[in-house]
């Protein structure tokens, strides 16, 4: 699971980072709105966490923007305002949920929980292509559990069948931001998912797209 907290006090954010960590959730961190913007826009999150008074662009901005672009990713919102008009103005923007500071941790990790558990997510545990079916919650692909960073990787190109991965994308979701510019390891794992389609007689196989990414085919 991995979020993204836009915070401008950068030793709360830090404390919180490390906090979600604990609790194996990855925290990137954008300390003003317009990072925080940009951002939330890769769709790489599982839920991003707003603060409301941010320099550059208001929580409330963020995402307003992030609606427009027919982002769904669950937004809670933090504001040091626990006052009912600023809770209702940040639910009527479209946040999922809303956290008054100052918060516990414990109460945070409860929410970006709670919002992981939405029936759409549920509904979620298999992902079907042609013979193949992946096992969500068991990262497994027609019976074969696979690596963490395996099933990443089918799971995304499973998601959008004959559509380009792309390659900056994947290592951003699967690995996370700190192993960008290492391509050679998503090769790696590409080759040994052919594999394992083989081995399972798959209808499916998976293309590299030059200079772009991967997406998985009809054979
Ligand atoms: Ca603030």
């Amino acid at each position: 699971m991995r979020v993204l907290y836009v915070e401008d006090e950068q030793f709360l954010a830090e404390a919180v980072k490390h906090n979600l960590n604990k609790e194996d959730i990855e925290c990137d961190l954008a300390f003003n709105g317009e990072d925080g913007l940009n951002m939330a826009l890769d769709k790489i999150y599982d839920v991003v966490i707003l603060d409301v008074m941010l320099p550059k662009l208001s929580g409330i901005d963020i995402l307003r923007r992030m609606r427009e672009r027919k982002i769904a990713t669950p937004v809670i919102m933090l504001s040091a305002l626990s006052e009912v008009e600023d809770k209702v103005h940040g639910l009527e923007s479209g946040a999922d949920d809303y956290l008054a500071k100052p918060f516990k941790t414990a109460e945070l990790v409860a929410r970006i929980k709670a919002l992981m558990r939405r029936p759409a997510e549920i509904q979620d545990e298999k992902v079907k292509y042609l013979n193949l079916v992946y096992d969500v919650n068991e990262k497994s692909l027609n019976g074969i559990t696979l690596t963490a960073k395996e099933a990443g990787i089918i799971h995304e190109l499973l998601k959008t069948p004959g559509k380009i991965v792309k390659k900056d994308f994947l290592l951003n979701k699967v690995w996370g931001g700190e192993a960008l510019g290492e391509d050679n390891y998503i090769e790696v794992y590409i080759s040994r998912l052919r594999k394992v389609l083989r081995k399972i007689g798959s209808r499916a196989e998976i293309n590299s797209v030059r200079g772009f990414g991967y997406k998985i085919v009809e054979a």
